[in-house]
């Protein structure tokens, strides 16, 4: 079959829909700021490594509570630059959830490790009671994904890496700006990784990511890895790859980061609107909300009963309603060669089931929200 841009099209569909997940046009309306920044780019031509990306990781490692922070050209190449950082090879083993976007397991693959997994809990998130028992002396990272925006259980994962001596990769892609028992994101495990895709809470006009790690020495790695290995102009240390972020990106980013409070706190009300509302309805199931935990909510997502015909009511509706992911890892084709099968990862098989999100950026108002609200209601009714 031959592999088309499927986007296009994508994009068209769920723009007719009139709540959407895809807000962008209202995110940067006040884009004559960003062109104002943008074209002193263009007049000074520091596009490559410019100064905009220095200053929005000062910016970024102080917000994110961690040493170092570097730009890198996504969230993908975020985490397969750390898999590569920390010396992961081929016949290594890294373990993860299969109850993930494809990116995850897609950086392990690619940096040429074997992705070991460990089925989620009811909360989404890797269940961390479960990963001790897949540690084998070929483990080479444990990389936890913060679902939704909703950090894992870091405690027992930190204290795993520990007594194993095993680094921990954060899948942070989801959670800009989450909070652990008061600790930042960016600052849990050894390393984090982000992406500025733009459907993520921190978003750019095209692909962008960043690394934030308080290991100098690693942070060093990354920051030869993601530019030829170079030290200077003459000087290449290893021979690595190319994925820098740009400095046109790097401009936007620092935009949005100045304002990623209000999108934080927007996206958390939205949740709780829609969490107190939809408890009442009995074919719903929210899930588990932690006291010490602050979760940012890149997506909602809720557990329905029929799933699929509740997502096409409500589509038929005008609402984007989604479901984040309908088949997990271990069932895509890309997974044949790790011989799994349907039945492997109970939770992770029963939420990828029944799962749908709705949206809740900082542009969906309370109407919109009681209109889906209503909705769902009528469907069960
Ligand atoms: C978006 C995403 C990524 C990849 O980010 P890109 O910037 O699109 O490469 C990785 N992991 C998760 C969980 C994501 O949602």
């Amino acid at each position: 079959m031959a592999v088309n841009n499927f986007l296009p099209e994508q994009y068209r569909k769920t723009n007719q829909l009139g709540i959407n997940h895809n807000y962008l046009t209202q995110q940067f309306s006040d884009h004559e700021e960003i062109w104002k920044k943008i074209r002193e780019v263009v007049v000074r031509g520091d596009f490559t490594l410019g100064a905009e990306v220095d200053e929005l990781e000062k910016e970024y490692s102080v917000f994110a509570g961690a040493k170092n922070a570097i730009g890198v050209g996504s969230g993908t190449d975020a985490l397969f630059l750390s898999l590569k950082a920390i010396g992961v090879e081929k016949g290594d083993e890294v373990i993860t959830t299969p109850f993930t976007f494809y990116a995850t397991i897609g950086a392990i693959v690619t940096a040429g490790a074997k992705p070991v997994f460990c089925d989620a809990g009811w909360d989404y998130n890797i269940d961390a009671s479960q990963i001790e028992s897949k540690i084998t002396s070929a483990t080479k990272a444990i990389m936890p994904v913060h679902w939704s925006g909703k950090p894992c259980d870091m405690d027992l994962i930190e204290a795993l890496g520990k007594k194993y001596k095993i680094p921990v990769i954060s899948d942070a892609c989801h959670a800009i700006n989450a909070k652990y028992k008061g600790r930042s994101s960016g600052n849990l495990g050894t390393i984090s990784c982000f992406s500025f895709h733009p459907l993520k809470n921190l978003n750019v006009w095209g692909d962008g990511g960043i690394i934030t790690t308080n290991d100098d020495d690693l942070a060093d790695r990354l920051r030869l890895l993601r530019n030829h290995g170079l030290v200077g102009r003459d000087e290449c240390r290893i021979f690595a790859y190319n994925s820098r972020l740009d400095t046109v990106q790097a401009v936007v980013a620092r935009h949005l980061l100045s304002k990623i409070d209000h999108i934080t706190q927007s996206r958390i009300g939205n949740a709780h609107y829609f969490d107190e509302n939809l408890k009442k309805i009995n074919q719903v199931k929210i899930p588990r909300r932690e006291q010490d935990i602050t979760q940012v909510f890149h997506i909602y997502s809720i557990m329905c009963e029929k799933r699929d015909e509740l997502q096409a009511f409500l589509i038929k509706n005008g609402v984007d309603a989604k479901a984040h992911y309908p088949v997990p890892m271990h069932l895509q084709p890309a997974a044949h060669f790790l011989n799994h099968k349907h039945g492997d990862f109970p939770i992770t098989e029963s939420i990828s089931a029944k799962t749908l999100s709705l949206p809740v950026h900082e542009f969906i108002t309370r109407e919109q929200q009681d209109y889906v609200i209503e909705l769902i209601k009528g469907f069960y009714a």
